[in-house]
């Protein structure tokens, strides 16, 4: 009798842990298990939807003018309606029992939605038991994993300043660190970097870092020079072989790293041969994920900096080249013109050339996200 009671008391004590914790996922196929703490709000359970997602890899989007959250799992959409019970899914409604909330600008959705609600949704991929929802991994080509990549370093200062005297390689590096931590921040993206010090990495060792950890975004950081000081703006790339002079003049800047650092005419005959052609295709199928990205970051540049929209253009970048994702080459003004070459070492600048490239990714993930999971 003493036993059976231990073994009660036991039980208890292990269910009061668990759900001390929250709700425990499983993804299969994985070791361990994640926890996400659930706020209880008028004595119902709810779990953040913000804390989810992650653990989840799915996209879920607020749209706080209409009240409604949508929320992509396996290519399907639930979408919520703020303080109603009832979701849709495949174009039917569900009732949850208990409504949506939103606190301090969070979503918070009902517990029993994942453990009953789910696994009804989703049979064979999703349970819920002995307390532990299982989740088959989702299959999602959304973007994750973003590569920044600082231009230049080391000893490649890239351009340098007329009257400052300013590096190229230290702006792309500030202003990248502080991308990075808005969207590690803000969208909870990983974020790795081609390098987060001055040193430097060869343009190949660059896509092959992004290509080796499956980023699916690779965003190329750079500052514009010209022989005219009069040059200002800034400009978007994504690779193109067919290109314009002018587009031609940036892609030499941008590629003599190869021959002043990188071993010269042998160097460049290795870019230009097989690993041209077979990069070249990898780019292909993502042309236009690239240029609408392109395009996203440099209208919000421009919105935001009021700096001369120079637009998004195309040109052969040896760094864009062997990317096997959505790539761009942002040239976020010119070091050579001096009232630029001031802002582009001003903090508050870097912070506000962050934030606005930041915004232009927000917007591609956001659809991006949609149509890759449709
Ligand atoms: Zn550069």
């Amino acid at each position: 009798m003493k036993k059976i009671r231990n073994i009660l008391l036991i039980m208890l004590m292990v269910f009061v842990i668990t759900s001390a914790f929250g709700l425990s996922i499983q993804i299969r196929g994985e070791a361990g298990r994640k926890n996400i703490p659930e706020k209880k709000i008028d004595g119902i359970d709810y779990l953040a939807i913000e804390e989810l997602t992650p653990v989840f890899k799915c996209i879920s989007k607020q749209e706080k003018a209409d009240q409604r959250l949508y929320f992509h799992l396996y290519g399907e959409t639930f979408i919520f309606l703020e303080s109603a019970p009832y979701y849709t899914f495949k174009n039917q409604s569900y009732n949850a029992h208990f409504p949506l909330l939103s606190q301090g600008g969070k979503y918070y959705i009902p517990l029993n939605f994942f453990t009953e609600l789910l696994p009804q949704h989703f049979p064979g991929k999703v349970s819920f038991t002995q307390n532990v929802l299982r989740i088959e991994d989702p299959q999602d080509y959304g973007v994750h994993v973003i590569v920044l990549d600082p231009g230049h370093g080391g000893k490649d200062p890239g351009a340098i300043g007329r009257r400052l005297k300013a590096k190229e390689k230290d702006i792309n590096l500030d202003v990248a660190l502080k991308l990075k931590v808005l969207l590690e921040k803000e969208l909870g993206l990983q974020v790795l970097m081609t390098r987060s010090d001055d040193r430097f990495v060869s343009l190949g060792d660059r896509t092959k870092f992004a290509n080796d950890n499956k980023a699916n975004l690779f965003i190329s950081i750079h500052a514009n020079a010209s022989k005219s000081s009069s040059s200002k703006g800034t400009e978007t790339y994504y690779l193109s072989t067919a290109v314009t002079s002018d587009a031609r003049a940036v892609e030499a800047l941008e590629n003599q790293v190869v021959d002043l650092y990188e071993g010269g005419v042998e160097a460049r005959s290795k870019y230009d041969g097989l690993d041209f052609i077979l990069s070249d295709l990898s780019q292909t199928e993502h042309l236009e994920s690239s240029n609408e990205l392109a395009g996203n970051i440099q209208q919000n540049i421009v919105a935001g900096t009021r700096s001369y929209d120079r637009g998004v253009k195309q040109a052969n970048f040896y760094v864009l080249r062997g990317a096997f994702m959505p790539a761009v080459l942002v040239e976020l003004g010119f070091i050579s013109n001096p009232e630029e070459e001031r802002l582009l070492i001003d903090p508050d600048y870097q912070q506000r050339l962050a934030r606005t490239i930041f915004e232009g990714i927000k917007r591609f993930k956001y659809r991006y996200d949609r149509i890759r999971n449709t």
